[in-house]
């Protein structure tokens, strides 16, 4: 780990916070071994701005600066690598998004799981609208028996083998997953102080292609006046990167050495 003077002063201004040095102790670096790599995925970009609300604050900003300060904030506290799908303001699809992430399933030895966070900000039309969401990809098919009947009735629909076998890979990691939502939405309720929309379901293509636990996290509502300017303001930034990558090493260094060893995976 590359101590500068910046992590330095974020780690002395964490510390400020009695709840946040609770929340920190147990999960030191050593014990964050079990996580493969941390896919961090900053929302839009480039030619797409995602929401822009009237003071002019840009959705693809807020995610971009979120997610470079979730990757300081993981690099800073673990040995975890951390892959972006992008660090600068450049446009990516959403398969050119999986299909990064899916080259980091595990980690080299192909036995320990990563994680995808996907970072967004929301909007609505009601202006009082505001809180944090985090969503889990939602499936209709409820077994492998019902995704092949679907199969079938999909055929010449756009749903293909691909749809089949992601289907089935999310299902095998459904609870997980799930964990690991529940785990990101705590933090920034209880870290960040955001109002708690829950953990949701939903049909995302970035949480369904991509192969390893994966959330989608809305920050928040850019169309808030309160909550905006907090989304547009580095330390509002910090403490939601911050509360999500508490809830990254939790979710290494406890949910995913469960599951492993319920799961017979580290042989
Ligand atoms: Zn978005």
């Amino acid at each position: 780990m590359r101590l500068t003077h910046c992590h330095v002063a974020a780690l002395l201004l964490v510390c400020l916070a009695p709840r946040d040095c609770l929340a920190q102790d147990p999960e030191t670096a050593a014990q964050h071994a079990s996580l493969g790599t941390v896919i961090i995925d900053a929302g839009h970009g480039g030619k797409d701005p995602g929401a822009v609300n009237r003071w002019g604050v840009r959705e693809k900003d807020v995610n971009l600066a979120v997610a470079l300060l979730l990757r300081d904030y993981v690099e800073g506290e673990s040995d975890i690598p951390v892959v972006m799908t992008r660090d600068t303001d450049m446009y990516l699809t959403l398969d050119e998004r999986t299909e990064l992430a899916n080259d980091y399933v595990g980690n080299e030895a192909g036995r320990q799981p990563s994680v995808f966070v996907s970072i967004h900000c929301n909007a609505a039309a009601n202006i009082h609208a505001v809180g944090a969401e985090t969503y889990v990809y939602n499936t209709t098919a409820t077994d492998r028996r019902a995704a092949r009947v679907a199969a079938r009735e999909n055929l010449g629909q756009d749903f293909s083998l691909d749809f089949i076998f992601a289907d089935m890979r999310k299902r095998a990691i459904a609870d997980l997953t799930e964990q690991f939502a529940v785990r990101v939405q705590d933090e920034l309720v209880a870290g960040a102080h955001v109002a708690d929309r829950d953990v949701r379901g939903g049909p995302f293509y970035v949480l369904f292609f991509s192969a390893m636990p994966s959330v989608l996290v809305e920050l928040g509502f850019l169309t808030n006046r309160d909550e905006q300017a907090r989304l547009a303001t580095v330390a509002g930034q910090r403490a939601l990167a911050q509360a999500i990558g508490v809830a990254v090493l939790a979710f290494g260094a406890n949910d995913l050495d469960a599951w492993q060893e319920a799961a017979g995976h580290d042989e």
